[in-house]
């Protein structure tokens, strides 16, 4: 698990490497639109879109890697909490909330 201190360098670092992802994707799409003879004027604009898309998806991923998620300890219980940024005491509260909730039941994802 990692620390509070490592956590709080990760997330400041999702952009940037979201963005390198986003870069990444888009190059590798231009060049095989490259290869098809689609001037570079042309290709830009998918290009933005696609870089858009994949920066998105990647500062998704990222984010949820790097949150804190507490769930509910009983057996057969799907109920969790992710938390994004939270200090020692809103983490500290919402553990117990997560394994003190009213009715434990298999919560499916929205
Ligand atoms: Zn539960």
């Amino acid at each position: 698990m990692p620390t509070p201190t490592s956590a709080r360098r990760a997330r400041r670092l999702i952009p940037l490497v979201a963005a390198l992802v986003g870069s990444a994707v888009a190059a590798y799409w231009v060049r095989n639109l490259h290869t098809y003879r689609v001037p570079l004027t042309e290709a830009l604009v998918p290009a933005a879109a696609i870089f858009a898309c994949a920066y998105s998806a990647a500062r998704e991923i990222l984010a949820a890697l790097c949150a804190e998620t507490h769930r509910c300890r009983v057996s057969g219980c799907n109920f969790r909490v992710r938390l994004t940024r939270p200090d020692a005491v809103e983490s500290r509260r919402w553990q117990e909330a997560a394994a003190a909730h009213p009715d434990h039941e298999r919560y499916d994802r929205a």
